[in-house]
C-alpha cells in the first residue's frame, strides 16, 4: 500500500514522443484510471511505473523510495494484463501459487495466501479446476487471485477487462470496486472506455498525444471539463459543439444565440471565437423546458434521425429556419445537435420542432486554446444595454 508519483515522466521512442511531462501524483488508496484514446500512451505511462520501460527523462516513486531504475520485481507491484494467459495445463491452485512457488516460498505460507486470495475473488471451492473449465470472467478472476499474492503495496492493471464480453465487463467492474474496497490498496488501472473509468474510479488522468489533461473526480471531468479534449471524450454520446463569436450580449452562432454578459468572463472580449459546448441532455423540446426556456433563445430545428435507446431517445437535428424536410441531409453537417429526449416524447423523424439550450450547462472554449473559459452562462446575467458592461468588454 503506497502512494505513486510521476515526477516530470517523458519517454520518446526515436522521433514519437509517447510520454511528454507526465505529472501523476497518487495517494495511497486510490483508484486512478488513466484513459485516453488508443496510441495517446497510457500503457508507456503505466510501464514506467512497473518497471518494463525506464523513461527518457523524469523520476517515479513508489512510497517513500523512487524506483526509476529498479526492475519491476523489486517494486512491490502486481500487474495484471487484458490478456490473462493462464498455464494451460496447471490448475487455479497452481496458476495462482505459481509466482510464490517460484520465490520458494513454504508451503503454509502459499496455503494461506492462496486461500485467502481465493476468497476474495469468490474462487473458493474451484481451486482444482483447469482453465478450460472455467468461463472468461472466471479466468480473470484467477489472473487478479494470481496478482493478489504477491500481497503488493500497488496494483498496475492495463485493460484487464477488454476481452471480455459486454455483459461480464459490467459484472467485473463491480468486482474490481468491491476489491479495491476490501483491499484498501493503490490500484492503478489503463483503459480507453471512458465508462469504464467514470463508474471505477476515485480519480481519472485523462490524456491525449502522451500529455495529460486533467486529473480529477469522474464527475468533475464531465462537469466541468479542462478544455475541448475532455470535454469530447467524456460522456457518451459525446457533446455538442457550435462555434460562435462573442458580441455585446453573449455568444452568436450561425442558427442562434446564447446570452451572458461577457464582460463578467475574464479575459474574454467582444469578436472572440469561442466554442459551446451542450450535452444532449441538456437540450429540451420547448414545450418540456419550463423555467429554461425563460431568457433562452428558440431554436428552429428539424428532427433529422431518431435513435431510441429504451431508456430515452436520441434525436439528431438539424437547426437553422430554412431546414426542412425537402432540405436533404448532405451539407447540413455544421448544423447539427444531438438532444436526448424521455421515451414518451412525441416527437417523430422529419418534425419541425422547436428546442432550447439549458444555460446553466452551456461550456464555453476557446476555440483556438480549445482551454475551458467558463463552465454555465446562466449566472453570467445579460446587462449589455447598460453603458458600464459595454467598456468593461473593450478590455
Ligand atoms: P496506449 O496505451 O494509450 O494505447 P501506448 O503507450 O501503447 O498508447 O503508445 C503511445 C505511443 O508510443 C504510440 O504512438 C505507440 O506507437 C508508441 N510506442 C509504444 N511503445 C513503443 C515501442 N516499444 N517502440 C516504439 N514506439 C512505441
Amino acid at each position: 500500500m503506497a502512494r505513486v508519483k510521476l515526477d516530470g515522466v517523458t519517454k520518446r521512442y526515436g522521433d514519437v514522443m509517447a510520454v511528454n511531462d507526465m505529472n501523476l501524483d497518487i495517494e495511497h488508496g486510490e483508484f486512478i484510471t488513466l484513459v485516453g484514446p488508443s496510441g495517446c500512451g497510457k500503457s508507456t505511462t503505466m510501464e514506467t511505473v512497473s518497471g518494463l520501460t525506464r523513461p527518457t527523462e523524469g523520476k517515479v516513486y513508489i512510497g517513500d523510495r523512487e524506483v526509476t531504475n529498479l526492475p519491476p520485481k523489486d517494486r512491490g507491484i502486481a500487474m495484471v494484463f487484458q490478456n490473462i494467459a493462464l498455464f494451460p495445463h496447471l490448475d487455479v491452485y497452481d496458476n495462482i501459487s505459481f509466482g510464490l512457488r517460484l520465490r520458494d516460498y513454504e508451503k503454509e505460507e502459499i496455503d494461506r495466501r492462496v486461500e485467502k486470495a481465493a476468497s476474495i475473488v469468490q474462487l473458493e471451492g474451484m481451486l482444482d479446476r483447469m482453465p478450460d473449465e472455467m468461463s472468461g470472467g472466471q479466468r480473470q478472476r484467477v489472473a487478479i487471485a494470481r496478482a493478489l499474492v504477491r500481497e503488493p503495496d500497488v496494483f498496475l492493471m492495463d485493460e484487464p477487462l477488454a476481452n471480455l464480453d459486454a455483459k461480464l465487463r459490467v459484472t467485473m467492474r463491480t468486482e474490481l470496486q468491491r476489491l479495491h474496497k476490501e483491499l484498501d490498496t493503490t490500484i492503478l488501472y489503463v483503459t480507453h472506455n471512458q465508462e469504464e473509468a467514470m463508474t471505477m474510479s476515485d480519480r481519472i488522468a485523462v490524456i491525449d498525444s502522451g500529455e495529460l489533461q486533467q486529473i480529477a473526480p469522474p464527475l468533475t471531468c464531465y462537469n466541468e471539463p479542462a478544455n475541448l479534449f475532455v470535454a469530447g471524450f467524456i460522456g457518451s454520446p459525446a457533446m455538442n459543439f457550435i462555434e460562435g463569436e462573442v458580441v455585446q450580449n453573449g455568444l452568436e452562432t450561425e442558427n442562434f444565440m446564447i446570452e451572458f454578459d461577457p464582460g463578467k468572463i475574464d479575459g474574454v472580449g467582444v469578436g472572440d471565437h469561442l466554442t459551446m459546448g451542450i450535452r444532449p441532455e441538456d437540450v429540451h423540446p420547448v414545450e418540456k423546458a419550463g423555467n429554461l426556456a425563460h431568457g433562452s433563445d428558440t431554436i428552429e430545428a428539424w428532427a433529422d434521425v431518431l435513435e431510441p435507446m429504451g431508456d430515452e431517445i436520441f434525436v439528431y437535428l438539424l437547426l437553422g429556419e430554412d431546414v426542412d424536410t425537402s432540405m436533404e441531409a448532405e451539407g447540413a453537417t455544421s448544423n447539427e445537435l444531438l438532444m436526448s429526449v424521455d421515451p414518451d416524447s412525441p416527437i417523430k423523424e422529419d418534425d419541425e420542432i422547436e428546442v432550447v439550450i439549458d444555460r446553466t450547462q452551456v461550456h464555453l472554449f476557446d476555440t483556438e486554446s480549445g482551454e475551458a473559459v467558463t463552465h454555465g452562462v446562466a449566472s453570467l446575467a445579460t446587462e449589455s444595454t447598460t453603458p458600464g458592461s459595454e467598456a468593461e468588454t473593450d478590455d
